[in-house]
């Protein structure tokens, strides 16, 4: 299943040699080279999503495209001499995973960061921080988070000068596990312009030692007046990042992600990394609103590349903020805090601007509305432009947190497609009724009511916020609970899905939303071999023990792209 190239032409040579013999046996040989496989995945159970319930037998590939599912002995006769053949035994495989709604350089960015949490003394902290500095040319900042000194001996704040001393070469910036501190080196305060002249901004202090020189610390705003000098990572750097991000998620079963709201310097490596074929999973882009970036991608069209590797065809708006925090626009008061009505950061007339340009140019549009009002406005804006449904332009509304059910009845109706983030909601569970309320609990979160609408669900993580891992979102889309089963029987558990649309929503029909569904998101002849092979069923274990299958190898285009380490 690695690189392929090469063997075409051999197997054709000897195929011909054969070919006495394959007139003998042609119910059991191929009569032409063409028609053997390069890899047939035999004595398997097979999820094809497009049709329900399962196959058990084979899958066979050629040239990175599903051409046989069915009984294992139809694939013995596209058995050909170069043909790798895989016994599964019995193992299960769905189409891999597709993530709606992600931001894959962030989680690049997340994975760079040094992990911190943990961590027992101020000296391992430096230890840890020194380590990763090792691994980077001198002059990279390194970046890291989660030190608490309420756990080292003395509980001091630190000062820089032990980690000035240990990592002099690197600009050091290491977050508290609360976020609301940072420590900063000596290098970095240099970079930074912090020296015993800067001022302590409102909101914010710099620590400074009984001689009135900044001892590294920064609270609260502090970080703030200096955080935007950190310069932008290196193209180098951030082809790394999109790598590892890539690698991680692979690991997880993932094979399609998305990137929501990209700016044009990151568009530019992930064109790069496609050109140069060194792209390990497929992505999708929503452009970032800016209207000079817009202006002249809408001028040149989207951008889908022949190996469906990389697609820029979407723009990405923001309705509102966020449920947590209060800024999600709600129509009626927070029930937690009368008076305040949330966020609302782009009227219905802006969305409704950009959806036409976009339209008119061929991007399809995915806006953040969290808040019933954030909803409201949004599909307003999105009503004027269509003039009524269009299923067509494969609009969605992102996060749907809370909707009035009018409006749920409206999505649906004007074809704009739900995309959803299981995992919030078992986040959110614990605070969401105290943020809106009973009432407006009917519509939060209403997986069932959307379906039952006639909306498409397309599922993701919206990682790096949540955990990338699909089987998370999976278990949270059937429970409802979170990892040690809380509360019995499920958060509002009449908006379960059932084990077949959640996995249908993390892959045909979030290849829908993508406009990939002609290609990917289902084990079906003629697609692409983008599939996942588990070592258990993850579609009969029970529910509890979702999140622990193990993915023992993912593919993209019929290629190994992950492979379990202890996997026979
Ligand atoms: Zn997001």
């Amino acid at each position: 299943m690695s690189d392929r190239s090469g063997t075409r032409r051999s197997a054709r040579n000897e195929m011909a040699s054969r070919l006495t013999l394959a007139v003998l046996l042609a119910a059991a040989v191929p009569s032409f080279a063409e028609d053997a496989a390069d890899l047939i995945l035999r004595n398997g159970r097979f999820y094809p999503v497009a049709a329900p319930g399962a196959v058990e037998g084979s899958l066979a590939v050629r040239e990175g495209r599903i051409v046989y599912l069915g009984a294992d002995a139809g694939a013995a006769a596209l058995a050909g001499p170069a043909t790798e053949i895989v016994d599964l035994a019995g193992r299960t495989v769905t189409p891999g995973f597709i993530d709606a709604h992600s931001h894959l350089l962030s989680l690049g960015a997340a994975l760079a960061q040094v992990d911190l949490v943990g961590t027992s003394s101020y000296e391992e902290v430096i230890a840890r921080v020194r380590q990763a500095a090792a691994a980077l040319p001198a002059g990279t900042w390194v970046q890291g988070r989660g030190w608490d000194q309420n756990d080292w001996p003395d509980r001091a704040f630190p000062v820089h000068a032990p980690l000035s001393r240990a990592v002099p070469e690197h600009p050091v910036w290491i977050g508290r596990i609360d976020g609301h501190a940072a420590l900063v080196n000596a290098r970095a305060m240099r970079a930074l312009g912090i020296d015993r002249t800067i001022g302590d901004p409102s909101g914010g202090r710099f620590l400074r030692d009984a001689d009135g020189e900044p001892t590294g610390v920064l609270v609260d705003a502090a970080m703030g007046v200096v955080a935007g000098r950190i310069p932008a990572p290196e193209p180098d750097e951030v082809r790394r990042r999109i790598l590892e991000a890539a690698e991680h998620c692979l690991a997880r079963g993932l094979t399609t992600v998305t990137e929501m709201g990209l700016g044009g310097g990151a568009v530019a490596a992930y064109r790069r990394l496609q050109q140069d074929g060194e792209l390990p999973i497929r992505t999708a882009v929503f452009l970032a609103n800016d209207p000079a970036l817009l202006a002249s991608w809408f001028a040149g069209g989207p951008l889908v590349t022949d190996d469906r590797r990389l697609s820029v065809r979407g723009v990405k708006l923001v309705a509102d903020g966020a449920l947590g925090s209060r800024g999600a626009a709600l129509i009626e008061p927070y029930s937690d805090d009368p008076g305040n009505l949330g966020l609302l950061i782009l009227g219905g007339d802006a969305i409704e601007a950009v959806c036409r340009d976009a339209l008119a140019a061929g991007f399809q549009v995915g806006i953040h509305a969290i808040g019933d009002r954030g909803a409201l406005v949004t599909l307003d804006g999105i009503e004027r432009c269509f003039g009524g449904p269009r299923p067509e332009a494969r609009f969605r509304l992102e996060h749907a947190q809370v909707m009035r059910l009018a409006d749920i009845e409206r999505m649906a109706r004007l074809g704009v497609i739900a995309s959803v983030q299981p995992t919030h909601a078992t986040s959110d569970m614990p605070w969401a009724g105290d943020r809106v309320g009973e009432r407006r609990l009917a519509g939060a979160y209403a997986w069932r009511k959307i379906a039952a609408a006639g909306g498409v669900l397309a599922l993701g993580s919206d990682f790096p916020v949540e955990s990338a891992d699909p089987r998370l979102g999976l278990y949270a889309a059937v429970t409802r609970q979170d990892l040690e089963g809380r509360p019995a029987g499920g958060w509002l558990p009449g908006e379960r899905l059932d084990r077949e649309e959640a996995l249908r929503g993390f892959t045909l029909d979030a290849a829908h939303s993508l406009f990939l569904d002609d290609e990917v998101g289902s084990l079906e002849v003629g697609k692409r071999a983008d599939l996942v092979v588990f070592d258990r069923d993850i579609m009969a274990v029970p529910a509890a023990e979702i999140p622990r299958v193990g993915i023992d190898m993912t593919l993209v285009d019929g290629r190994t792209a992950f492979r379990q380490e202890t996997t026979p």
